[in-house]
């Protein structure tokens, strides 16, 4: 992000009165501009986005104020406000990195990045600008990790995130007595917590995102809100792990079970289950319990869960035991 010198670019004097600044502005404009240029259009336009953007700030009283606020501490300013960028669950656990709509990186203005840290959403366009359209708000989104069980429960939950508002001390001036506001650094912005009621739709997938309609950024001129989408982030699951909306589970079972048959209780989301294991089962199957798995998000119903079969082997044999191990393989092998 580079600095800008928006006094140099109207060619005018720091302490310039206000209509000066304004004829300036209206002469240069009127050169620059690229119905004015058709030989030089594109550069004519790139000039008189500069203008436009030099006079948004300095023919606005608070924008005004704020930039000669700025001075020589703007990079530390910058500094302070990009760390504001980072954002974290109250329970520290999850980081958020809030991306401000499609526009993020060249800034929703059109304007210099600079422009956009300090002055996107600073006091109001002078009256000598043009009336602003009626913006809506932009569209925000963060991640929320959520476990495999609230997912297959689905249903409201109540979570916080910490979300950039307009600032209340400087009421979003970035200024305050002619110098920066300690509470934003300059910015506008500070961080509140929120909490949010969310409704989570059975069985949501990894990386799908949920919407919460009119909680992104503010619109202005009476148009609404943005969107606020959490992007869903499933946290590791000790037992299950779940392909599309199948889950797998490894069971160790007895030696016996697998060679005799047996009834065992399996886990799944639902509660325990009885499921047969067939006479001679070899290890390592996969055996399928229908419907017990993730519920679909649309159409209803649900995956299957996979129960992996784990032999265990007998250790730690007493001379019994051994002894008829042994016979066990004799009589297999047609020996007495
Ligand atoms: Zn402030």
């Amino acid at each position: 992000m580079n600095y800008k010198d928006y006094y140099a670019v109207l060619g005018v004097p720091k302490g310039a009165p206000e209509k000066d600044i304004k004829s300036a502005y209206r002469r240069l404009a009127r050169k620059w501009h690229p119905d004015a240029n058709p030989g030089n259009a594109k550069a004519a336009e790139e000039k008189f986005k500069e203008i436009s953007e030099a006079y948004e700030v300095l023919g606005d009283g608070d924008k005004r104020r704020k930039y000669d606020a700025l001075g020589s501490d703007w990079q530390q300013a910058a500094r302070q406000a990009e760390q504001q960028r980072r954002y974290r669950t109250q329970q520290g656990a999850t980081q958020f990195d809030f991306n401000f709509g499609p526009n993020a990186g060249t800034g929703a203005s059109g304007f210099s990045d600079f422009f956009d840290m300090f002055f996107s959403g600073v006091g109001r366009r002078g009256p000598a600008g043009p009336t602003p359209a009626a913006t809506r708000g932009q569209d925000m989104e963060t991640t929320i990790e959520l476990s495999l069980h609230d997912i297959f429960e689905g249903g409201k939950k109540s979570i916080s995130l910490q979300l950039e508002d307009s600032c209340p001390r400087c009421r979003g001036t970035g200024t305050e007595n002619g110098r920066l506001c300690a509470a934003c650094h300059g910015t506008g912005h500070t961080l509140t917590s929120k909490k949010f009621e969310v409704s989570i739709p059975r069985g949501i997938g990894d990386g799908q995102r949920i919407r919460l309609t009119g909680q992104g950024g503010a619109g202005t001129g009476g148009a609404p809100n943005g969107d606020l989408f959490l992007i869903v982030k499933t946290s590791e699951d000790a037992r299950y792990k779940r392909k599309g909306d199948d889950l797998y589970v490894d069971l160790p079972v007895d030696l016996y079970d697998l060679v005799l048959g047996a009834e065992v209780h399996v886990p799944t989301m639902g509660g325990n289950v009885t499921m047969t294991i067939p006479e001679g089962t070899q290890n390592n199957r996969l055996l399928r319990l229908s419907g017990k798995g993730m519920p679909h998000v649309k159409g209803g119903g649900s995956g299957d869960q996979y129960v992996r079969l784990i032999g265990q082997l007998p250790q730690n044999l007493t001379d019994k035991e051994r002894k008829l191990f042994r016979d066990l393989k004799n009589l297999r092998n047609g020996k007495k």
